[in-house]
């Protein structure tokens, strides 16, 4: 299956992993929209939200909660905007979860590395 986020899944293709655990891995967004783009992805292929099992959701509710307060302490951001992109709209066919730091509130200032090693530090 040519899935670009499987392929990071197996480390075929690198990425900057700020989280892991038996069920997802979050990303940094190779082409940030803010400071802070991340991706929640789940282990498992699905393509999109409406494959997606309501445990597996609720999990990726979870970390997405935990990741939200790293960020924004880290980043020092007021808000934070979670974006599900569908059909059309979503480019990768495997489901994944955009958390966006100060959306709409700021303009991007960092390169991803520098915003990795504030996060990973
Ligand atoms: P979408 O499927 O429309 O929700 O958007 C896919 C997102 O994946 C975009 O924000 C891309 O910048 C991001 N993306 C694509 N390839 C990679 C990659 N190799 N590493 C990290 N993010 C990626
Ligand atoms: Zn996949």
């Amino acid at each position: 299956m040519d899935c670009i986020f499987c392929k990071i899944l197996k480390n075929e293709i690198p990425s900057k992993r700020i989280y892991e655990d038996e069920k997802v891995i979050a990303i940094m967004d190779i082409n940030p929209v803010v400071d802070g783009h991340v991706l929640i992805i789940p282990k498992e292929h699905v393509e999109d939200y409406q494959g997606l099992k309501p445990e597996l959701l609720q999990h990726i509710y979870k970390v997405a909660d935990k990741l939200t307060k790293e960020l924004m302490t880290k980043l020092n951001s007021k808000g934070l905007t979670f974006v599900v992109n569908y059909g059309d709209s979503q480019l990768v066919k495997h489901f994944h979860l955009h958390l966006l730091p100060d959306y709409q509130l700021k303009e991007k200032e960092m390169d991803v590395d520098k915003v990795f090693e504030i996060l990973t530090k």
